[in-house]
C-alpha cells in the first residue's frame, strides 16, 4: 500500500499562479492566501478562492454539494448568508472547473477551506481489490469447501477403518485443510500487482487503479489522441497561403531561426503586407509565451499550435512585446475543441477594434465573407482554399486558418455571434508536427502482439492520414470523420469500427460513442485523452489513460492510468508489464498449488493407509506460510519474456487455470508426494525416530520446491540454461534464504523443539538433491512434450 500510496503522490495537484508578475505553476500546497489563481476547463480548484475576473465559468461541485450540475460563476457578490451552493462568487478546493476561465484569489488552504473544513477526503481510499484477487478469493471459497468435505471423509474414514484416536485423526484433518489451503497466494498476487505498479512507474506510467495492471494485460485495442502522444508536439509552422501566394518557412522547433521564402528566396516580411497581416493575427489570437531559458534553449508555456505561431512572428521579425501593447487584448473566446476556433478582441491606440480569429479551416470558412488582397478585400472563394487545405494537409501537416474582422470602437464583449459569418480571410498556415520516432516502434510492437492501434484526432482527414501512415497506422486511406460518424447509428458504428484505424474531425463526445461501438464488438479498450470532455470516454473505456503533461485534473480523475510523459510509447510498455505481472502471477499459482497438492495427498495416503503423519500441521504450516512464500515471491521479480508481445492478449474470462495449469499442477503434485512420501517411509523404515522421518520428509518437500522453483520461471520453456539458473538474481536470494532457514529447522535446538525435527545424516542430503534433480528433470521433459505437441504459451 505504501509503495502504491508514492507512486500516487507523483500526480501531485498544480496551479497556475501569478507571482512577481509572471505566470508561473506551482505545486497546490505552496499555495497561500492572496495568491492569484488563474482557472479553465479541466482544472481541480487548488484552494478556496474569492473570483475576480471570470469568462463563462462553470464549475462541478458535486464533490462538495453533491449537486452534478456544474454552477455558473461569477463575480458578483453575494448575500451573506447564502448557503455553499449559492456563493457563486467563490471557487472552492477540490471542485472542478467544467467549462470556460477564471481568474480567483485564494482566500483559504488546506484544511481551512470548505471542504477541509467539513473534513470529506478528497481522494477516496482505494481498494485494494482487482477482479483477479477476487477470482483467487471465490477459488479459496470453493477450495474451502472442497477442502471440508474432504477432510471430513478422511475424519469418518481414519477414525472408523483405521483406528486412528480421536485426537490424532482430528489433528490429521486440521492438518490436511492446513496443507491444501495456499495462504500465501493472496500476498504473492498484490506484492506482485504492487511489483508491477512499480515498473510502470519507472517505465512512466502510472497507475491509479490497481486492477488497471491485470486489465492492461487484456488489452486488445488502443485508441490513441494524435498530438503530443504519436507526435512530438514541437509545432513548426512550414507553409504560410494568403490569397496573394504560397511562402516556405525553414528551422526546426521553437527557436526563432530560419527564413519565411517565396520561391526558393527569403523574402523581407515589410514588403508583403499579406504576410505580415495574417503573421500578426496569429500573435494576437495566441496565449503562448516563448522564453528563452538558461540553456540558451526556447522553451514553451501555453499550446504548442500557438506557440508555432509566436516563432513565425519572430522569424518576421514582429516585436512581440510591443505588438501587445499596441493591441491591448479587451475580450476573448477561448479555443474548445468542440468548436475548433479561437477569437479575441483588440482594441488599438488609434480608435480601432478589432476581432482576430483562428481555428480549423472548415470552421474559419464558413464565418468568412470576404478575403484581404493587396487590393483590399475581395469575394471569397471557399471551393478554391478548400483545395488549397487538402494539398497542405496531404503533406501530413496540420491546418491553421486566420481571419480578422474591424468592429466599431465601442465593443467591449466578445460573443459567438460576433464572429458568425462577416470575417475576413487571412489564409491558412500549415503546421508540421513530425511523429515520434518511438511510437513509430511501439505501434509495430502493438501489431505483432495482435493490438489493434486507433489514431483520433480533431485534425484534418488527410493530416490524420498522413501522419497515421508514417505511423504504421491504417491501410493509408481509410479514415472516418466526425461528421460520419455523427450520421451513423450505433450498431452502423459497431459494424464499421473493426475496419478503420484513422478518424478525424473528432469531437470528445465521438470518443465515448467509438469506445461503446469496439466494446460492443468484445474488445477491450485502452483509450487515451486530456480535456475535461474526454473524461465520460476514459471512464467508459476499460483503460482509461489520462496525459500527465497537457491532461486536465478532470481527465486524470477519470482515468486508470496517466502517462507522465504524454507518450504512446509509454502505453506499451504497461501493456507489456501488464502480460508480464499476469505471466508472473500465472507462474506463482503453477509454482504453489502443487506443494498444497503435494503435502495434502501425502497426509491422505497416509491416512488411507493407517499410518502415522508423514508431516505434522505446524510443518505444513512452516512449508506454506515460509518457504512456498519465500520462493514464489521471487517468481514476481521474473523480468518479462522475450515473447510477451508476439502473442495475442488474454481474453478477459479466461479462467485463471487451464486444462494445462490443472495438469500442471497435478503432476507435480504427484512428484512431490512421491519424494516426500518416498523418503518418510524410507527413513521411518530404517527405525529411525518419528522426528527424523519427518524432518526427511520436509526437507524432501522443499528440496523439491527448490528445483521446481527454476523450472517454474518459464512455463513451457526449457528452463536448462544458464539464463534460467542466474537470470533473475531473487530467484538465488530466495533459495539462499531457503537453505538458511531449513539449516535452522533441521539443526537448531529451540527450533527442533518448536517443529518436532531431529538433524539429518549429510548422506540423507544427498539423497534428496538427487530426488530434487529427479522432479527437475521430470519437469523439463513434461515441458519439451507440450512444445512438441505444439503447445502455444498463450493457451496455457
Ligand atoms: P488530438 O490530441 O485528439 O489529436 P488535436 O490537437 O488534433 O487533438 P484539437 O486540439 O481539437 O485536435 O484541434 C482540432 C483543430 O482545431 C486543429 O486541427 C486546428 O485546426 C484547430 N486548433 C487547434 N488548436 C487551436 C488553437 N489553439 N486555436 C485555434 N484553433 C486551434
Amino acid at each position: 500500500e505504501r509503495a502504491l500510496e508514492a507512486i500516487r503522490k507523483m500526480l501531485s495537484l498544480e496551479a497556475l499562479v501569478r507571482r512577481d508578475g509572471q505566470r508561473i505553476s506551482v505545486a497546490a500546497e505552496d499555495l497561500v492566501p492572496g495568491d492569484i489563481v488563474f482557472l479553465q476547463s479541466g482544472d481541480k480548484v487548488p484552494a478556496d478562492l474569492r473570483l475576480i475576473e471570470i469568462k463563462n465559468l462553470q464549475i462541478d461541485e458535486a464533490v462538495l454539494t453533491g449537486e452534478s450540475v456544474a454552477v455558473e460563476k461569477s463575480p458578483a457578490p453575494v448575500e451573506d448568508e447564502a448557503v455553499i451552493g449559492d456563493r457563486t462568487c467563490l471557487a472552492f478546493s477540490g471542485t472542478f472547473v467544467s467549462y470556460g476561465q477564471g481568474i480567483g484569489v485564494v482566500t483559504a488552504t488546506g484544511g481551512d477551506t470548505e471542504i477541509g473544513r467539513i473534513n470529506r477526503m478528497l481522494s477516496e481510499v482505494e481498494e485494494l481489490t482487482t477482479p483477479l484477487l477476487r477470482q483467487i478469493a471465490g477459488f479459496g471459497r470453493t477450495l474451502t469447501a472442497g477442502i471440508l468435505g474432504i477432510g471430513l471423509v478422511t475424519f469418518l474414514v481414519g477414525f472408523f477403518f483405521r483406528g486412528y484416536e480421536f485426537g490424532e485423526i482430528f489433528l490429521a484433518v486440521v492438518g490436511l485443510a492446513v496443507a491444501a489451503i495456499p495462504e500465501g497466494l493472496p500476498a504473492i498476487i498484490t506484492i506482485t500487482l504492487a511489483i508491477g505498479v512499480q515498473r510502470m512507474a519507472t517505465r512512466k506510467s502510472i497507475i491509479r487503479r490497481l486492477p488497471a495492471v491485470e486489465t492492461l494485460g487484456s488489452v486488445s485495442v488502443i485508441c490513441s489522441d494524435k498530438t503530443g502522444t504519436l507526435t512530438r508536439n514541437e509545432m513548426m509552422v512550414r507553409a504560410v497561403v494568403t490569397p496573394a501566394g504560397r511562402y516556405e518557412v525553414t528551422g526546426a522547433g521553437y527557436a526563432p531561426t530560419g527564413d519565411i521564402l517565396r520561391d526558393d528566396k527569403a523574402v523581407d516580411v515589410e514588403q508583403h503586407g499579406d504576410l505580415m497581416e495574417i503573421v500578426r493575427a496569429g500573435l494576437l489570437c495566441n496565449d503562448a509565451v516563448l522564453r528563452r531559458g538558461e540553456d540558451a534553449e526556447w522553451k514553451l508555456e501555453g499550446d504548442p499550435t500557438e506557440g508555432a505561431l509566436v516563432t513565425l512572428a519572430m522569424k518576421a521579425s514582429l516585436n512581440v512585446n510591443d505588438l501587445g501593447k499596441d493591441y491591448p487584448r479587451t475580450d476573448s473566446i477561448p479555443f474548445e475543441s468542440e468548436h475548433r476556433f479561437m477569437a479575441t478582441l483588440h482594441h488599438n491606440h488609434s480608435g480601432n477594434a478589432y476581432i482576430y480569429l483562428k481555428g480549423a479551416p472548415e470552421r474559419v470558412l464558413g464565418m468568412c465573407a470576404k478575403q484581404r488582397t493587396a487590393d483590399g478585400d475581395t469575394e471569397f472563394d471557399a471551393e478554391k482554399w478548400r483545395e488549397v487545405f487538402q494539398g497542405i494537409a496531404r503533406q501530413g501537416q496540420r491546418l491553421l486558418a486566420l481571419a480578422v474582422s474591424a468592429v466599431p470602437q465601442e465593443k467591449r464583449d466578445l460573443e459567438f455571434g460576433d464572429v458568425q459569418d462577416d470575417m475576413v480571410f487571412l489564409g491558412v498556415v500549415g503546421i508540421m508536427d513530425p511523429p515520434r520516432e518511438e511510437a513509430i516502434n511501439a505501434v509495430k510492437e502493438c501489431h505483432s502482439g495482435r493490438i489493434r492501434v486507433k489514431m483520433i484526432t480533431g485534425d484534418h482527414a488527410l493530416t490524420a492520414v498522413s501522419i497515421a501512415t508514417q505511423l504504421g497506422i491504417g491501410d493509408g486511406e481509410t479514415v472516418l470523420t466526425g461528421e460520419e460518424l455523427e450520421k451513423m447509428s450505433d450498431e452502423e458504428l459497431a459494424g464499421r469500427v473493426s475496419d478503420v484505424d484513422v478518424f478525424a474531425r473528432t469531437s470528445p463526445e465521438h470518443k465515448l460513442r467509438l469506445v461503446r461501438a469496439l466494446q460492443a464488438g468484445d474488445q477491450v479498450v485502452a483509450m487515451t485523452g486530456d480535456g475535461v470532455n474526454d473524461a465520460p470516454a476514459l471512464k467508459q473505456s476499460n483503460v482509461g489513460v489520462a496525459m500527465g503533461i497537457k491532461g486536465t485534473e478532470v481527465s486524470k480523475q477519470a482515468s486508470e492510468m496517466v502517462l507522465v510523459d504524454d507518450n504512446f510509447a509509454s502505453i506499451t510498455a504497461a501493456v507489456k508489464e501488464g502480460r508480464t505481472v499476469y505471466d508472473n502471477i500465472k507462474k506463482a499459482i503453477l509454482f504453489i498449488l502443487p506443494t498444497n497438492g503435494g503435502q495434502a495427498f501425502t497426509i491422505i495416503a497416509a491416512i488411507a493407509f493407517g499410518m502415522t503423519l508423514p508431516i505434522t500441521p505446524v510443518q505444513i504450516l512452516w512449508v506454506n506460510m515460509v518457504t512456498a512464500v519465500t520462493l514464489a515471491l521471487a517468481l514476481a521479480f521474473e523480468p518479462m519474456e522475450p515473447g510477451v508481445m508476439r502473442r495475442p492478449p488474454r481474453r478477459p474470462k479466461q479462467p485463471l487455470l487451464s486444462g494445462f495449469g490443472i495438469w500442471r499442477i497435478g503432476f507435480v503434485s504427484a512428484l512431490l508426494v512421491a519424494t516426500t512420501f518416498g523418503f518418510f517411509t524410507w527413513e521411518y523404515a530404517r527405525e529411525s525416530s518419528i522426528e527424523l522421518a519427518r524432518a526427511t520428509a520436509v526437507n524432501a518437500l522443499v528440496v523439491g520446491q527448490i528445483f521446481y522453483l527454476f523450472s517454474s520461471r518459464f512455463i513451457l520453456e526449457p528452463s536448462l540454461s544458464w539464463r534460467a539458473l542466474t537470470g533473475n538474481r531473487y530467484v538465488l536470494g530466495a533459495i539462499g534464504l531457503i537453505v538458511l532457514f531449513q539449516l535452522a529447522f533441521t539443526y537448531l535446538p529451540p527450533v527442533q523443539h518448536l517443529f518436532g525435527t531431529e538433524g539429518l545424516a549429510l548422506a540423507t542430503w544427498g539423497k534428496l538433491i538427487l530426488a530434487g534433480l529427479g522432479i527437475f528433470i521430470l519437469v523439463e521433459i513434461e515441458k519439451a512434450i507440450f512444445r512438441k505437441c505444439g503447445k502455444a504459451p498463450d493457451r496455457v
